[in-house]
């Protein structure tokens, strides 16, 4: 058996990848899911399912809408100060990663960002505290999860602006509480579903206060008004995306998952501090469950442990380019045996290589 421990995209369960390849050949009457029009009511019976288990899942209060769109994540870094920033404005942003930074880049085609703090000297080892989010900023901006450093934020700062969350890599891996957001957006690619979706989740309240004309396909009120369903939607990844969050429903949803996921880290972190041959790679307070990275002592065992690992059957663990060392992703269809086998595989290593 191997363990896939890649970032992605798309990581799930086999289950679902067998449900989705099923309804490429017949989803209904002999038509595949490719085939069948998009205005079906087969169809919007998948995006109103898919919808429905998103808000069911995180709790989504009244008052919101759940956009399912294309353009990935990083769409979402230039229509969010589009929609959001009056002319001329100032937003404030928390540079934490690559990701954060190229947010922080598109915001000048609308207005101004203001970085209130950065960890990039210390290349994004540790999430930046102690800031202040200036009051008249249009909205604080940060991203939960730090895909490629493994670190992750875990507690909402405390502003009274508006704010916006880049929950990619962590978005349905443990309890949100949505109030306290205005949006949320999410590439799918990780605990969601296939690349091509991108979930966004929105108050309905702080739309239509820029003042600027904005072109429909970038305005998140076309989305809302046509149903996310403006123009051709990404109907596999839509699909499949319900098909998944079906799984994570019938596991018990996010508390659940949040439980496994704790017990996931907790594993491996505490392996990594207790085994001399590896160390983790940030600050200990900022640990990402979902991306766990760690380097070796000796960098010399750096190439005979990847090589270790791939004869054994592990996928996906060599670090970010910008990183190097090791990185295991543990989104939710890593079953926690996988992450066993790799403390075994850790322990075997280092009893081969004890001095
Ligand atoms: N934000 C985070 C935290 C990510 O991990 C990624 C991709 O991995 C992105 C944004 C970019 O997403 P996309 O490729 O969907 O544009």
């Amino acid at each position: 058996m191997r363990h896939n421990f890649g970032a992605g995209p798309c990581i799930l369960p086999q289950e679902v990848f067998k449900q989705a390849s099923a309804a490429v050949l017949d989803f209904k009457d002999g038509l595949s899911i490719l085939e069948i029009s998009h205005r079906s009511p087969e169809f919007d019976g998948v995006v109103e399912e898919t919808v429905k288990l998103v808000k069911e899942l995180l709790n989504v209060p009244s008052g919101y809408s759940v956009l399912l769109l294309q353009g990935g994540a990083s769409l979402q870094f230039s229509m969010v100060p589009q929609n959001l920033l009056p002319e001329g404005g100032t937003a404030a942003y928390l540079d934490s990663g690559v990701w954060a930074s190229k947010a922080i880049k598109e915001v000048k085609h609308f207005g101004k960002a203001h970085v209130v703090a950065s960890s990039k000297d210390a290349n994004y080892t540790f999430i930046p505290k102690d800031y202040v989010i200036p009051e008249d900023s249009a909205y604080f901006h940060y991203t939960s999860n730090n895909t490629i450093y493994g670190t992750e934020l875990f507690e909402l700062p405390v502003t009274k602006v508006p704010v916006v969350c880049d929950m990619s890599s962590d978005i349905m891996s443990r309890e949100i509480d949505v109030a306290k957001y205005d949006i949320i957006y999410a590439g799918a690619q990780k605990n969601i579903g296939p690349a091509g979706l991108t979930l966004v989740i929105i108050k309905d309240e702080i739309l239509g206060k820029t003042g600027r004309s904005i072109p429909s396909m970038l305005d998140y009120k076309s989305h809302i008004d046509g149903g996310s369903m403006y123009n051709t939607p990404p109907v596999f990844s839509i699909y499949t995306a319900m098909l998944n969050l079906r799984w994570l429903k019938s596991k018990g949803g996010v508390a659940e998952m949040e439980k496994e996921n704790i017990a996931k880290a907790r594993a491996l972190y505490a392996e990594i501090d207790r085994n001399p041959l590896f160390k983790g790679a940030c600050a200990v307070e900022d640990r990402s469950r979902m991306n766990v990275c760690f380097v070796m002592e000796d960098p010399e065992l750096e190439k005979p442990f990847a090589k270790y690992a791939d004869e054994n059957g592990f996928e996906g663990l060599k670090g970010h380019r910008s990183v190097g060392g090791f990185r295991a992703s543990m989104y939710n269809a890593l079953p926690i045996t996988s992450v066993h086998a790799l403390i075994d595989l850790m322990q075997s290593f280092e009893e081969k290589h004890k001095k």
